[in-house]
């Protein structure tokens, strides 16, 4: 089949997936975005992603004309699955297998299925994702290596030549800042401030450097973490 030329990016409107976000837009003619409603405890997850994606077309110009359509898909019968923190009531912890409870097993692997799914409907060419190896060293669906087999699997089912691109992967939450600074400067840190969502419990009325969250949880302490040891480098640039 045809290389095709556009790009569907996983976007769950965190930190991560918003970086990504900003790398396909200077890269790619054609971006889209899939966000995936699982029964999250929290709909400020993907409230976030509606935020975000408003105020990069707002603020960049040069993006706004490339940012193509949104898509929600449901897949609740896997959040279902998932018994973890993320989908229950359950205090976040370390499993017995060094995994942190919010651990959904093989989740990347569904979604690039679904977000395979519809690129090919939508005729885009490449599956842009913020999995790393780095921070969440744990994740084994986050591990390059599971990703090139599943893209294998997913060009062999489908008879397409789909690339999974992964800009994070060897990237620290503290890189991933100097990204969004080298990416779109000041605006787009700001807009990673201001809009992307990460903290597991849904806090947004807290107020930190580096965004709302409750500041306790793993996912904020990361963040918090990345953060000052970026501001203490001295707020690099990092050209993606
Ligand atoms: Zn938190």
């Amino acid at each position: 089949m045809p290389f095709l030329p556009g790009a569907l990016v996983l976007f769950s409107g965190g930190q991560d997936s918003t970086v990504c976000l900003a790398w396909a837009l200077e890269r790619f003619g054609k971006v889209e975005t899939v966000g995936f409603d699982y029964g999250q405890r929290h709909a400020v997850e993907l409230d976030a992603r509606t935020a975000v994606r408003e105020a990069i077309a707002d603020r960049f110009p040069r993006w706004a004309p490339r940012l193509g359509e949104d898509w929600v898909l449901d897949i609740h019968a896997f959040g279902a699955i998932g018994e973890t923190a993320l989908t229950q009531d359950r205090a976040i912890a370390m499993t017995e297998r060094g995994l942190p409870s919010t651990y959904v097993p093989g989740r990347n692997l569904v979604f690039l299925t679904y977000g395979a799914a519809l690129a090919d409907r939508r005729g885009l060419g490449s599956l842009v994702g913020g999995m790393c190896e780095t921070d969440y060293s744990g994740y084994p669906d986050c591990r390059r290596t599971t990703l090139d087999a599943m893209e294998r699997a997913l060009n062999l089912g489908m008879e397409r030549d789909f690339v999974i691109l992964t800009p994070l992967m060897t990237r620290t939450k503290a890189q991933t800042w100097a990204m969004a600074r080298g990416l779109g400067g000041e605006d787009l840190v700001d807009i990673v401030v201001e809009h992307s969502h990460t903290c597991y419990l849904g806090v947004r009325d807290r107020r930190h450097d580096w965004g709302a969250g409750c500041g306790t949880c793993p996912a904020c302490e990361l963040r918090a973490k990345g953060w000052a040891e970026w501001v203490a480098a001295g707020r690099p640039a990092l050209a993606p």
